[in-house]
């Protein structure tokens, strides 16, 4: 075993160019942890407020939050996992940039031989996402129908063909003719451009003036108030992320007036910290996958040493589908 791993640190939050490789110590693990070489790393939007600082960390810090890989030791008291089993997951705390860490084991899950290392590492975060919004968060079922905005990024190409497999009507936003395109491919029921279209008139069009059941908005400041105008009475807004900017504080009166509406704010990482529900979340994911259900469609990969240019891109609106990071 190497003593240390080729790890992406930042000293200061800010831009891509605060992105450094740095060969970091890699010890043993200790009780309750694990330690793991990985074969790929995911790329994830979260991993970009963490850069630049509109989700603070402590510094220096690694970055990155999902990966798989090969289990090279495990601590006192891990009976999930053992020295040689394949393995994702999603994880605190950030550090999943490097080759090979010691990390908490509890969310890291034993993949399935029929997965491939690449996807393992791509689908973690934001295949887990998915299923809480779809399962966790409202109650939702076969011929409900939900807006789901970006729908040809990363979590957005798994939450199309998700809901397809459910009987759940998806109308997608996406920001070209060509990403619409592709969420359509991918299950999608109807995608609107929504940097040249009227995207709420067009779902209140496509809903027959009733409006969406749900909302999945992970766009944020942008289209925060337009996806309310979406939402059909007692309809939920889950504000799940914020590419365009955080929301910001709003008049709740707003939500009576517009139909007694309910808004959640969730993360993934309040559903996962519990050990089983974790499991059982991934093998919801692992079992979507396995049956063809969900195909995890990398579109962007990019050597640990060019992860700055993968978060250009990432930010940029360039990717579609899931990105990784190769380790050679
Ligand atoms: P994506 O691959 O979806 O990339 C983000 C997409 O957001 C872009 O491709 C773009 O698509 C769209 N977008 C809209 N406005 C902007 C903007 N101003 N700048 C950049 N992008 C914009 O990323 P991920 O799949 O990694 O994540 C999707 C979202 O889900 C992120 O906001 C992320 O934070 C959130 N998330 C939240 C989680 C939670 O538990 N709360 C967990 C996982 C992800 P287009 O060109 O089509 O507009």
């Amino acid at each position: 075993m190497a003593a240390t791993a080729r790890t992406v640190i930042i000293e200061e939050h800010g831009g891509p160019e605060k992105l450094k490789l740095a060969d970091l110590p890699v010890g043993e693990p200790g009780p309750g942890e694990i330690r793991i070489r990985h074969a790929a790393c995911g790329l994830n939007f979260i991993d970009c407020y963490q850069r630049s600082g509109l989700y603070p960390m402590t510094l220096p810090h690694a970055l990155g939050m999902e990966a798989a890989g090969i289990v090279e030791a495990v601590g006192e008291g891990v009976s999930h996992l053992a020295a040689g089993d394949r393995a994702a997951y999603a994880a605190m705390p950030p550090g999943a940039y490097t080759e090979a860490r010691v990390m908490p084991a509890a969310q890291v899950c034993k993949l399935p031989e029929g997965i491939p290392f690449e996807e393992g590492a791509a689908m973690m975060l934001k295949g887990m996402t998915v299923q809480y919004l779809f399962h966790r968060t409202t109650p939702l079922k076969a011929g409900d129908t939900v807006l789901f905005h970006a729908a040809a990024g990363g979590v957005g190409l798994i939450a199309c063909q998700w809901a397809k497999s459910e009987g759940i009507r998806l109308i997608g936003t996406a920001g070209s003719d060509e990403k619409c395109a592709l969420a359509l491919e991918h299950g999608a029921d109807a995608c609107i451009n929504y940097a040249t279209e009227d995207w709420v008139a067009q779902v209140r069009d496509l809903t027959g003036g009733k409006g969406v059941d749900a909302v999945m908005d992970s766009v944020g400041k942008a289209t925060f108030e337009g996806s309310l105008d979406c939402l059909k009475p007692l309809g939920m807004m889950m504000s799940f992320g914020n590419a365009s900017g955080a929301v910001e504080a709003f008049n709740l009166g707003l939500l009576a007036q517009k139909g007694s509406l309910k808004v959640t704010r969730p993360t993934l990482f309040t559903h996962i910290a519990d050990h089983d529900a974790c499991q059982e979340m991934a093998a919801t994911l692992f079992s979507k996958v396995l049956a063809g259900e969900v195909k995890i469609r990398i579109d962007q990969r990019f050597p640990l040493e060019d992860v700055a240019e993968a978060h250009r891109v990432l930010e940029a609106r360039r990717t579609t589908g899931q990105t990784i990071l190769t380790l050679s």
